[in-house]
C-alpha cells in the first residue's frame, strides 16, 4: 500500500469528528451562555411557611386583603364564627388552603364562648363530635391549629383524643405552641398525624412585626422550613404587603402548610 492511499484511507475517520468536535464547543458554549439557565439554578435562600389565624368574624377590606399577597398562605379559619362558611368558600374560590383554627382552653383567657371549643372537661366521643362538626363548616380545610389552647395542648389525655380523631379523617396539625410544656406536636407524631410545630408568632406585638418576620427569616436559613403563625390584623397585612414580594426577590421560598408538615 503507497503513502497516499494510506492518506486517502484517514481523511473519511478524521473529518466527521473534527465537525462533531467543532459542534459540541459551539452547543456547550449557547448552554453554559443561557441566562435562563442560571436562574434556574439559582439556591433557595429558605423555605418559608406562613399561616394567618382568626379567620371567620369579617370579610372587609382589609380581610380581603390577605388573598392578595401569596399564594401559598394558609387561611386558618374558626369554626362557629359568623363568616366561617363565607370565608371558607371565598378561599377555595381562589384557590387558597385553609385550616381550622379550633378554640381551645387556655389558661389566661376565657374561651369558653367559643361553642366549639375543646377542653379537658370533654370526653374521646365529644372531642371527636366537635371535630368533625368544625371539618363540616370548612370542608375543604386539609387539617387543624389550636387557637389560644396554654391549658388544653398541654392535657395529654386530650392531645391523644384530637389525635384519633384526626387520624381518622386523614388531617393535620400545627401546634400553634401557645404553651412551651406543649404535648400536641409530639402526641401527632406518636399517632402518625402529620404536623408541624409555630416558631415565631409575628404579630402579639404589633411594634414587633418587621424584626419578628426577620427572626423567621433567618431561622429558615438553619432548618428546612421555618413556620410563622400571624394574625388577620391591618398592621400585619401592612406590613407582609411590603415584605413578601422583597423576600420572593431575594430567593425565599413561600410553601403552604399542607408541604411543610411531616
Ligand atoms: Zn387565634
Amino acid at each position: 500500500m503507497s503513502k497516499s492511499n494510506l492518506n486517502n484511507n484517514y481523511k473519511p475517520f478524521f473529518l466527521p469528528s473534527f465537525l462533531t468536535f467543532i459542534i459540541f464547543l459551539v452547543v456547550g458554549n449557547i448552554y453554559l451562555s443561557n441566562p435562563s439557565q442560571a436562574i434556574s439554578v439559582a439556591p433557595i435562600k429558605g423555605n418559608i411557611c406562613l399561616v394567618i389565624d382568626d379567620f371567620g368574624f369579617s370579610l372587609n377590606k382589609d380581610v380581603k386583603g390577605f388573598f392578595e399577597l401569596n399564594k401559598n398562605i394558609t387561611l386558618a379559619i374558626i369554626p362557629g364564627a359568623p363568616y366561617t362558611q363565607i370565608i371558607g368558600e371565598y378561599a377555595d374560590s381562589l384557590g387558597f388552603e385553609t385550616i381550622i383554627h379550633m378554640p381551645m382552653e387556655s389558661y389566661k383567657q376565657d374561651s369558653s364562648l367559643y361553642s366549639y371549643e375543646l377542653n379537658e372537661q370533654l370526653n374521646a366521643s365529644l372531642v371527636e363530635e366537635k371535630i368533625n362538626s368544625a371539618f363540616k363548616e370548612v370542608p375543604n380545610a386539609l387539617g387543624l391549629n389550636n387557637h389560644q389552647g396554654s391549658k388544653a395542648t398541654g392535657s395529654l389525655q386530650l392531645m391523644k383524643d384530637v389525635a384519633r380523631s384526626l387520624k381518622k379523617i386523614d388531617k393535620f396539625f400545627l401546634d400553634s405552641f401557645t404553651n412551651p410544656e406543649s404535648r400536641a406536636y409530639i402526641t401527632m407524631r406518636r399517632y402518625g398525624v402529620p404536623t408541624q410545630l409555630r416558631q415565631v408568632f409575628l404579630d402579639h406585638d404589633e411594634s414587633k412585626i418587621k424584626s419578628n418576620l426577620d427572626s423567621l427569616v433567618s431561622l429558615s436559613h438553619t432548618m428546612p422550613i421555618a413556620v410563622g403563625i400571624g394574625h388577620v390584623k391591618p398592621t400585619t397585612l401592612k406590613i407582609l404587603e411590603e415584605e413578601i414580594p422583597r423576600l420572593e426577590l431575594e430567593g425565599y421560598n413561600f410553601i403552604r402548610l399542607s408541604n411543610a408538615v411531616q
